[in-house]
């Protein structure tokens, strides 16, 4: 998978011997946010966005999200902290079917 998430060395902080990565929705299910295998199916871009939306570690993720963009190792091309990243590292307002995801207008 492309993405930078749990990769980081920003992403290391764990409480009480738990790492918070370890309980993220997403684990062991890179592909479901992964956009290069989602992109011409609305519905599990959809799902990708309602699962971090149920995360219980979105908070950290999100936090961590932050930190990467400030970094600028952006998201690229898949869908982190609830939101779809364009190949280009930035939110995006929707993707086309059989296209990269649309950068939101700023
Ligand atoms: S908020 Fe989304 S991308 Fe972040 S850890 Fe949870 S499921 Fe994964």
């Amino acid at each position: 998978m492309k993405t930078a998430r749990f990769s980081d060395s920003h992403a290391t902080s764990t409480r009480g011997g738990i790492d918070w990565r370890d309980l993220a929705a997403c684990r062991d299910r890179p592909d479901d946010f992964d956009l290069d295998v989602i992109r011409d199916n609305r519905a599990r871009i959809s799902a990708a966005v309602d699962s971090c939306r149920r995360c219980p570690v979105a908070h950290q993720c999100g936090d961590l999200t932050q930190r990467l963009v400030a970094d600028r190792k952006a998201p690229k091309d898949l869908v982190q902290a609830g939101v779809i990243w364009s190949v280009e590292g930035k939110p995006a307002k929707r993707i086309r079917a059989g296209r990269p995801a649309r950068e939101a207008a700023t």
